[in-house]
């Protein structure tokens, strides 16, 4: 196989990959229509979702690449409107694949705190409490610097009144991240609700021990 016909291989089953992705944010009910955004890098490029387009509409000669300054290098659709936001996520952290959705109890969190009270030991797989970062147009380079500035030390931030970003090493664990935060949220209003009670929280200690008992969790990591 020529290096050219690799090279176009493993963009092909990067963007199906990215495709599936983002057809999970929708069927998992993380965001409605053509809201939210997803990215993957291979190599030198990052694949992203093009703006504005259903998910279900997607096929393999969609794709859409651009480098890392943003300019486009494969395909004729318009990359998403948060192109800035995704760009700072793979410049600034060490992130192979960027998610960011709407949910529903992360976007009504985003609303309520600065900072999402670690009321669950998950929290330590984001890197400790999750912050929210400020309220800034869409699509800004402002968004963005909030963005990275929420997510220092962390592998996911909310946006205030409007969702959730999270990072990882795979699409998978970058989804997962943000299911689990999304998760977190959930339990946070759904405990805060409650009546003559507020919810418990865990110190940096707990959060620092369940992040150490994580190493090690599953099949190993
Ligand atoms: P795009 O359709 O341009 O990706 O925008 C959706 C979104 O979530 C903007 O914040
Ligand atoms: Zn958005």
């Amino acid at each position: 196989m020529t290096e050219r016909t690799s090279g176009a291989r493993q963009l092909a089953a990067a963007w199906a990959d990215l495709v599936a992705t983002a057809r999970r944010t929708a069927a998992e009910g993380l965001v409605v229509g053509t809201s939210g955004n997803v990215s993957v890098r291979v190599g030198e490029l990052v694949l992203i979702t093009p703006s504005g387009v259903p998910y279900h509409r997607l096929g393999p000669d969609d794709t859409v690449a651009v480098d890392l300054e943003g300019r486009q290098v494969v395909g004729t659709l318009k990359p998403t409107s948060e192109l800035p936001l995704h760009l700072a996520a793979y410049r600034a952290t060490p992130a192979a694949a960027v998610v960011h959705t709407h949910a529903l109890h992360a976007t009504a969190v985003s609303t309520l705190v600065p900072e999402l009270p670690p009321v669950h030991y998950m929290a330590a797989d984001l890197g400790g409490p999750v912050r929210v970062a400020p309220y800034a147009l869409f699509g800004t380079p402002e968004l963005a610097e909030g963005m990275l500035r929420a997510l220092r030390g962390r592998t996911a931030c909310l946006l205030q009144n409007h969702g959730a970003v999270s990072y990882g090493d795979t699409l998978d664990q970058a989804y997962d991240r943000t299911a689990q935060l999304e998760w977190m949220c959930r339990l946070w209003l759904t405990a805060h609700a409650v009546p003559g009670h507020t919810p418990s929280v865990l110190s940096p200690v707990e959060l620092a021990a369940a992040g150490e008992q994580l190493r090690g969790y599953g099949q190993g990591r």
